[in-house]
């Protein structure tokens, strides 16, 4: 079926609002359903991507929790928490780290509006030490109940909703698709609005066809291909 101009004109407009500063990383959170609930939360609050760790580096799996957000944001994995760390941190993230070390604040004295990184732990460990000596700032979410911690998913919507909170209140949310490059957006818009043909082209290392404005696809590509859209 060919891409309506009303799906069109929804995906640029979630794309319009993605904030590439804004992320997650996490650190052997190997359930599927809490992976699927923060890529979720993710999808939400407009953050570009997220980042993982995982044990054996396998991709991890999703479930129906993640309703289908694990399409919309794209899970890079690392092979360790400081290696991911250290690439963050090299991309200009201020990486916060949730864990009760002597030095961790609550998090809601921090200002996330600058490039945010939350670091989360292991659903039964939490952050390993390695890691979480590398954090520019350790945080925690207070809590008045009688389990310690919560549970990961929640900590992380808890976390990346106070940095949309911040953002929205200084004005600073992207509206028109100045949260991530130009190339990126473009290319991203492609891949959201044909996913088929976007995979054949990278398949074919040839660039993806210009759209017009109404998100048809203006190129006369093969039969075949064009069957797919
Ligand atoms: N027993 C583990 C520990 O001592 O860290 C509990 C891990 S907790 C279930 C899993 C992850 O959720 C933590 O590593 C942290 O990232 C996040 N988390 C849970 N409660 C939190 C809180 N109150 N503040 C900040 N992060 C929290």
């Amino acid at each position: 079926m060919p891409l309506l101009p009303r799906r069109f004109e929804r995906l640029k407009a979630v794309l319009d609002r993605r904030m590439g500063d804004l992320t997650v990383l996490l650190e052997y959170v190997d359930k599927p359903h809490n992976l699927s609930a923060i890529l979720r939360s993710c999808d939400a609050v407009g953050a570009l991507e997220a980042h993982a760790v995982c044990l054996g580096k396998r991709v991890p799996t999703f479930n129906d929790t993640a309703q289908g957000s694990q399409k919309w944001v794209p899970l890079h994995l690392h092979p360790s928490g400081p290696e991911a760390v250290a690439s963050l941190r090299q991309h200009g993230f201020l990486i916060y780290g949730t864990h009760l070390g002597v030095n961790a604040v609550d998090y809601r004295r921090c200002d996330f509006t600058g490039p945010t990184a939350f670091v989360l732990g292991a659903e039964k460990w939490g952050l390993g030490e390695a890691t979480a000596e590398l954090v520019d700032q350790a945080i925690f979410i207070p809590m008045q109940g009688m389990v310690q911690s919560l549970n990961v998913s929640v900590a992380t919507a808890t976390l990346l909703f106070e940095a949309l909170r911040q953002r929205q209140a200084a004005g600073m949310v992207p509206q028109h698709g100045e949260g991530l490059d130009p190339e990126r957006y473009q290319r991203l818009l492609f891949e959201w609005a044909y996913p088929d043909v976007a995979a054949w082209c990278r398949r074919e290392q040839r660039p993806y066809p210009p759209l017009d404005h109404e998100g048809a696809i203006a190129e006369n590509l093969p039969r075949t291909v064009r069957l797919r859209t």
